[in-house]
């Protein structure tokens, strides 16, 4: 069934907030093409970008556990024409369980690959990942394998304190600190002779949620996509309203003219996806140019801004 949701709900005010049973369905087989060179694999809630580089592929976020990431993700990519031996870099949006899970298993299939995460939210899996090792319950119950999980039985609960163990990333390699005395930053990492990702730091979601711009080809021309991971987090809408500024001005400069967001529930996205697997030669409307990137960046921010005032009168009640 491809019949698209409601997409004029409102999905991310508190009584719509988009965890029903569509966030999970998964993509038309193969992922969905959305440019020359770039790729969605996943579900309508939660997925995962691959664009194809001269030096091998980039991963932008690597779902929930190894088994929905080899399931949703590294089964469809031959399909595709994608190796996943030739996954060269892994860019984990943010530490929430939903967006690390793959990671791990990355490393054994393409054990070459680099793993980039913000250096926030690597202390954060870290220190997860040291409380469940330690029998502790996490600080951060959210960095862990679905943190509603609730086992009856204490077999159950055996095989969910593995799975988590299995879906905490072990090990990061490159890690992307905000700039001295503040909470955002840009890094410029070359993933290979022809391509260089920035890694920008929002953070808001989470203390080091990271947004990336990489090169990519669309009709054959260049063009720089803006990936986004994460939704909203009204606690901290004032910072990620601050967060959206500086992504803004730097995506400018950088002449960011495309965006997707992992989380493609954002804006429709999982709907637009679905229209272009349906029908390759309809209007991308990912391919916005870089005033509408500027536009989406600033209606964004400004939402952030009336979330915290909201918050602020009592108006919106945080969930
Ligand atoms: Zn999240």
């Amino acid at each position: 069934m491809d019949d698209p949701v409601d997409i004029t709900r409102d999905y991310v005010s508190p009584k719509g907030f988009f965890h029903s049973t569509e966030a999970r369905r998964l993509m038309p087989a193969g992922g969905v093409r959305f440019l020359d060179n770039a790729w969605y694999f996943g579900a309508d809630g939660l997925g995962v970008v691959v664009v194809k580089t001269p030096e091998g592929l980039l991963l932008f976020d690597t779902m929930s556990t190894p088994e929905e990431f080899q399931k949703a993700i590294l089964s469809e990519m031959p399909a595709a024409g994608l190796d996943p031996k030739d996954i060269r870099y892994v860019f984990v949006g943010h530490y929430h369980w939903d967006h690390t899970g793959g990671v791990n298993l990355i490393r054994k299939i393409a054990p070459r690959a680099k793993v980039v995460i913000s250096e926030p939210d690597a202390r954060i899996v870290d220190q997860s990942r040291a409380a469940l090792l330690a029998g502790n319950k996490s600080p951060y119950p959210s960095a862990l394998v679905s943190p509603r999980a609730q086992p009856k039985t204490p077999e159950e609960a055996k095989e969910l304190h593995a799975t988590r163990l299995l879906s905490i990333p072990q090990k990061f390699d490159i890690l992307v600190h905000p700039e001295p005395g503040l909470k955002t930053g840009t890094m410029m990492i070359r993933t290979g002779a022809k391509t260089e990702v920035a890694a920008i730091l929002d953070p808001g979601h989470t203390p080091g949620q990271m947004s990336v711009v990489v090169p990519v080809l669309h009709q054959g021309t260049m063009r720089k996509l803006l990936v986004m991971s994460g939704n909203d987090n009204p606690e901290e809408a004032m910072q990620y309203a601050i967060s959206m500024d500086y992504l803004r001005s730097v995506a400018a400069q950088l002449g960011a003219d495309t965006v997707i967001n992992t989380h493609p529930y954002q804006s429709a996205m999982f709907y637009h996806l679905r229209q272009l697997k349906a029908n390759p030669a309809s209007p991308n409307p990912f391919a916005m140019g870089p005033d509408g990137v500027d536009r989406f960046l600033g209606i964004f921010g400004q939402c952030q801004r009336a979330v915290a005032n909201r918050l602020k009168d009592g108006t919106w009640l945080a969930f």
